[in-house]
């Protein structure tokens, strides 16, 4: 829709803002919240396309996780391993950070722990892990304080949960989960008492600076500046600023219906966790990812679920995760990551008027409330 805007819209919500920070993502909330608490004075709006945040933080599965084994062995064959830790602390500081800031409450938070599963194919793996337990452990224990973040789950424990062909599973004793949409009510609460304003609907188009400010074009026809402008759109980086090396990558996520007797509970992850799974409540179960079956079509920043990975997705459901009982889907959607070959998210200025803090790599919910920390201290500093 194209159209103009008044002399009272320019006037009373773009005129006198100090900050636009676009995007209102979890980065881009904790960005908002955190220049008010910098800097009260500031007029600070937070930008979206959409009339709720349309991207990942709305989207995604509620895991509170850090660091799974596999995934952390993986890592360490293309990184130093203190580079690895690092990662693993600022997930793990991250997710202190994000609980502190919007309470458990609200996020309806539940230290349920975090599993890892193997099939009986997958032997090796899971032995190779059972291998390094003690070492992680120790290199765990310096970030968490605990001496057991991840121990072996005994055979009969294992088989309680009734999956078929994965006899091996191993436990992060300090994970959790949360529930995605009333972690961001929250956000957008909390920015709301902190006076920021939320201009939802509103897509840009183009951004690019002139004398002293950033200039943001709307996909309605008109432009606006603002003195400071944080970029925290993070999958759709790109579209805005080509340079920058953030990937946009689809998941794909379906949740059940109810189902009687369900007895899963705590967050799962599957094949090096490109698949995942959870409870929602008591009996419904979050079933997300496989977008490594077809990387050609999943490398994208438009929304849309596609027959090859709802397949898969249902396979695993019917096959292993609850072989023999009858489940039906509610509901389908996807959401839009922002990957690149490193796993550091991108927080800098990139020009004098401009912040941009992108790339979560799937792991925004651990570490997007301190990357908006971060942006908002080099949006002000
Ligand atoms: C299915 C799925 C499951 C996930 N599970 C987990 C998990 O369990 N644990 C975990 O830690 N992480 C998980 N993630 C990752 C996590 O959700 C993201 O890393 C995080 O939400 C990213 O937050 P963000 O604020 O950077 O970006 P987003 O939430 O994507 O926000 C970006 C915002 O920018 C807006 N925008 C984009 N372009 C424009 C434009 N041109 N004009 C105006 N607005 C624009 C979008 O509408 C969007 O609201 C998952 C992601 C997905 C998709």
């Amino acid at each position: 829709m194209q159209y103009e805007l008044s002399y009272w819209e320019y006037d009373s919500f773009f005129r006198h803002l100090d900050v636009a920070v676009l995007g209102s993502g979890i980065v881009g909330l904790s960005t908002a919240v955190r220049l008010k608490e910098l800097a009260p004075a500031l007029n600070v709006a937070v930008i979206d396309r959409g009339p709720l945040p349309i991207g990942a933080s709305t989207r995604n599965a509620g895991f509170a996780c850090f660091g799974s084994m596999t995934e952390l062995l993986d890592d360490l064959q293309n990184q130093p391993e203190e580079a690895v830790w690092a990662l693993v602390e600022r997930r793990w500081k991250g997710l202190l950070r994000l609980r502190e800031r919007l309470g458990d409450a609200a996020l309806q938070y539940e230290p349920l722990g975090g599993y890892e599963l193997f099939r009986s194919a997958e032997k090796e793996t899971y032995q190779r892990c059972l291998d390094h337990l003690p070492a992680f452990n120790r290199a765990a224990a310096g970030i968490t304080g605990s001496a057991e973040t991840y121990r072996r789950v005994a055979p009969e424990e294992a088989a309680a949960f009734g999956f078929r062909d994965a006899p091996h599973l191993l436990f992060n004793t300090l994970e959790g989960q949360l529930n995605t949409g009333q972690m961001m009510r929250a956000w957008m609460q909390l920015a709301q008492e902190k006076g920021v304003l939320w201009l939802g609907g509103l897509s840009i188009a183009r951004i690019h600076e002139q004398a002293g400010s950033a200039v943001l074009e709307t996909t309605a026809g008109w432009s606006f500046s603002v003195p400071q402008l944080v970029v925290a759109v993070n999958g759709f980086a790109r579209t805005l600023l080509p340079e920058l090396e953030v990937t946009p990558a689809r998941n794909q996520v379906l949740v059940t219906k109810p189902i009687a007797g369900l007895r899963l509970r705590g967050a799962f992850h599957y094949d090096r966790g490109y698949f995942y799974f959870r409870n929602v409540g008591n009996d419904r179960l979050l079933l997300g990812g496989g977008r490594h079956l077809a990387a050609e079509t999943e490398m994208t920043d438009r929304f849309g679920t596609t027959p090859l990975i709802q397949d898969a997705l249902l396979q695993l459901l019917n096959d292993m995760i609850l072989p023999d009982t009858k489940v039906e889907i509610a509901h389908w959607w996807s959401g839009i990551l922002g990957i690149g070959s490193r796993k550091s998210p991108i927080v800098q200025r990139v020009s004098p008027h401009t912040v941009v803090a992108v790339r979560m790599g799937g792991m925004g919910v651990a570490i997007g409330t301190l990357v908006g920390e971060a942006a908002a201290e080099l949006a002000v500093g």
